[in-house]
């Protein structure tokens, strides 16, 4: 009896350290939240792990403020790049990727409630759209935010804007000139819209955040900052020769454990 109790004991924890990396070293380094859609997933979407919903969303942010974090905004993080500013004692950045309409019905609102900070990275193109890049037998269109939310939010001071590209193109598998006017025409045609500096880059689905000439074109093009779609922390201060900064990807099936060892390990899940 008693051995079979601590097989299942052994079992239990096992499962437990598979499925929640507590066990992994802690990591340093500035901690990059990456979230896409903040609703709850359409019938027919494929991607169900990038919505995560409103009430889960507002938990983790409130769980964030609650253990000592200062969410920051690309402006933030631009001052303690220049060294005019000391990142607090807890920063964490809270991105969104691709620039939904969901993400001013829900996130903004939320963040808003709580008075925290995100920042969002648009396609140029879509904007007040669809995710046009998206095949919808496997992911539904849905409405982008349209340019009056866009410039709603910037002057809230609540979001942010970075590029995520004119048309979310994978950018390997395009000509390199048409990578590069990709990356260099959505940044001067958000800042001609918005009247905003535009200091962060995205790559779509992280392609490119390892090719050299193509992080050189991002640099070129007048960004500060470009943001890949690999998980982990990146150290900070951060050199732009070290590769660019690492995100920490939030599913819709995580829940606060996960986003702890997001934050202290860089990772919650062994894949
Ligand atoms: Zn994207």
């Amino acid at each position: 009896m008693m051995s079979m109790l601590a097989a299942a004991v052994f079992l239990g924890a096992a499962a437990f350290s598979a499925r929640w990396t507590w066990w992994r070293r802690k990591a340093d380094g500035l901690p990059v939240l990456v979230y896409h859609k903040i609703g709850r997933a359409p019938a027919g979407s494929r991607l169900g792990e990038l919505w995560v919903t409103p009430e889960k969303f507002r938990a983790q942010v409130a769980w964030l403020l609650g253990n000592g974090y200062t969410t920051l905004l690309f402006s933030d993080l631009l001052k303690a790049h220049k060294g005019e500013k000391n990142l607090p004692a807890h920063p964490v950045l809270i991105t969104f990727d691709d620039g939904y309409e969901n993400n001013y019905a829900e996130a903004y609102r939320i963040l808003k409630e709580l008075n925290a900070r995100g920042n969002i990275f648009v396609v140029y193109n879509t904007i007040g759209k669809a995710n046009l890049w998206h095949d919808p037998a496997a992911e539904p269109w849905i409405n982008m935010a349209a340019p009056e939310m866009l410039r709603e939010m910037l002057a809230s001071g609540v979001i942010e804007l970075g590029s995520h590209t004119m048309n979310h193109p994978d950018l390997e598998k395009i000509s390199f000139e048409d990578a590069a006017w990709e990356i260099a025409e959505s940044k001067k045609q958000l800042q001609d819209a918005l009247g905003a500096g535009i200091c962060a880059f995205a790559y779509p689905y992280g392609a490119g955040a390892c090719n050299p000439a193509l992080r050189e074109s991002v640099f070129k093009a007048g960004y500060t900052f470009d943001f890949s779609f690999r998980q982990g922390k990146t150290p900070w201060p951060w050199q732009r020769e070290a590769g660019p900064i690492d995100r920490l990807f939030i599913r819709g099936g995580d829940n606060n454990l996960d986003l702890y060892l997001q934050l202290t390990r860089g990772a919650s899940r062994l894949f």
